[in-house]
């Protein structure tokens, strides 16, 4: 399949087989709602047991998921080029089960302070009380060759990064870490296997929050891990396995039919987002806008140089006082208040600029921050709505 577009392929692929008398099949796959599976003999369910063994995919127990948690993983080694796919509840627990599946008592990780701000939390949370340490680094080669130690094992990484969209040097990182035997670690929910491919440039192991773009529609939450490694397939799969991941074969078949129109969607909120750029540069007010397809935008070369598209969140900060940011915030009629994006619907969060603290690329302080999701509406629409709560808010 791999010899055609990727666009291609997501139309294709997840096809639920022909039947054996009647030679029909349906179009769409069909959730595969069942916590069991039945043999018609031992000798059957024998050579399922033997299969999983050797690393297959057979299923003896509902928790491996059927046909249609199948499609989704490879639908996922497809977008990713990767080997092997789990799917896990949301993207925190695919962040969880990506740096656990490689660390034990005494070990260090080293972590990009531009990753997504949860996972301080499951190091506050758990790892520190599992004997397992973090220092968290501007991402540059330099500082985290000063941050390395002996016991080092994973590099967890996220490009762009979260709220500030800092487009990392991901080649340079991931040669760094494979220079120093380290397991690099990338979310990848920004480019969803589409429009940016950390495996594709080095990393050993890609995370997804499917709560976005595979989505889309804003209707279920689920997280994706997938690596290229065969050697790091045990690790992963007896960690998910562990910690008794399962998802619902009801959302697995929204996420297929999510990620049929994955490329269309990203593709339309990109060229929303850059038409918003436009405008929000002509207005005197906005100190920096953050968003790596903009030319302005410090990581714009980089962008052009590792990713194959863009999406439609950016982030914006304003040379006001923080209530004005937030009247505008309030007077916008077409963008919900509320975290999240990827999805058909325009969000709108004012960030709590103190989360950004940690961050070294986050240099304003006190300006305020407003990010935004550009969803599928017209962008005349989202355009005129910004224009004018912009203006109510004085
Ligand atoms: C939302 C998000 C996650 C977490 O996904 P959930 O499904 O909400 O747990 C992880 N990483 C990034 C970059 C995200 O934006």
């Amino acid at each position: 399949m791999s010899k055609h577009q990727i666009q291609t392929v997501l139309q294709h692929i997840g096809q639920a087989n022909f039947d054996e008398s009647t030679g029909a099949a349906p179009v769409a796959m069909p959730a595969m709602r069942s916590s069991t599976v039945r043999f018609k003999s031992l000798a059957h369910l024998e050579r399922a047991m033997q299969d999983l063994q050797q690393g297959g995919r057979s299923v003896v127990y509902g928790r491996g998921g059927m046909d249609t948690h199948r499609a989704l993983e490879d639908l996922c080694c497809e977008l990713e080029g990767g080997v092997k796919s789990l799917l896990v509840p949301s993207g925190m627990a695919a962040i969880s089960l990506g740096i656990l599946s490689f660390v034990q008592q005494g070990d260090h990780v080293l972590v990009a302070d531009s990753a997504y701000a949860p996972v301080r939390m499951l190091d506050s949370w758990l790892l520190q009380r599992m004997g397992i340490e973090i220092s968290y680094c501007e991402p540059t080669v330099a500082a985290f060759t000063e941050a390395l130690r002996p016991n080092t094992k994973v590099l967890y990484l996220e490009s762009p990064g979260s709220l500030l969209m800092q487009m990392l040097d991901l080649p340079a990182l991931t040669a760094f870490a494979r220079e120093h035997g380290l397991i690099s670690v990338a979310d990848n929910t920004w480019g969803s296997g589409l429009q940016y491919q950390p495996l594709q440039l080095g990393a050993d192991v890609s995370v997804i929050a499917a709560t976005k773009y595979i989505s889309g529609h804003s209707d279920f939450l689920m997280g994706v891990v997938v690596t290229n490694r065969e050697d790091l397939v045990p690790a992963l799969s007896q960690c998910h396995y562990a910690l008794g991941y399962s998802v619902s074969a009801d959302d697995v078949w929204l996420a297929l039919r999510g990620a049929r129109t994955m490329p269309i969607r990203m593709r339309e909120s990109a060229d929303s987002a850059l038409k918003v750029c436009e405008t929000l540069a002509t207005w005197p007010e906005v100190e920096r806008i953050y968003f790596p397809a903009w030319h302005q935008d410090p990581g714009h070369a980089v962008w052009q140089r590792d990713a194959n598209g863009s999406n439609g969140i950016l982030s914006f900060s304003l040379n006001t006082d923080p209530a004005r940011a937030a009247r505008f915030v309030d007077q916008l009629k077409l963008f919900g208040i509320g975290f999240s994006w990827g999805g058909f619907e325009s969000l709108v969060q004012l960030v709590d600029t103190s989360t950004l603290k940690h961050h070294s690329y986050w240099q304003n302080q006190d300006t305020p921050l407003i990010r935004l999701h550009i969803g599928l509406e017209d962008v005349n629409d989202l355009i005129a709505d910004l224009q004018q709560a912009w203006q109510q808010s004085i």
